[in-house]
């Protein structure tokens, strides 16, 4: 089951597949975890931390879940 890594959030994934689950993953990302800031960001571009206390990347939503994807081999 695909928890997600953020303090206090009880969010996990409801998904028949791995691959459902990281889709349904990167949406909670962008959807909870995610800012608009008053910098430049291009539309189509979010603003995402993998984990709390991480760094923001500004990434488009697929690339979103491709950074999660190779963050986690096992
Ligand atoms: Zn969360």
């Amino acid at each position: 089951m695909k928890h997600c890594p953020h303090p206090g959030c009880s969010w996990q994934a409801i998904a028949p597949t791995a691959d459902a689950a990281l889709t349904q993953y990167a949406e909670h990302l962008v959807e909870e975890h995610s800012r608009t800031v008053d910098v430049d960001i291009p539309d189509g571009m979010v603003q995402i931390k993998l984990q709390e206390g991480g760094e923001w990347i500004t990434t488009t939503f697929e690339e979103a879940r491709k950074l999660h994807d190779t963050g986690h081999d096992e």
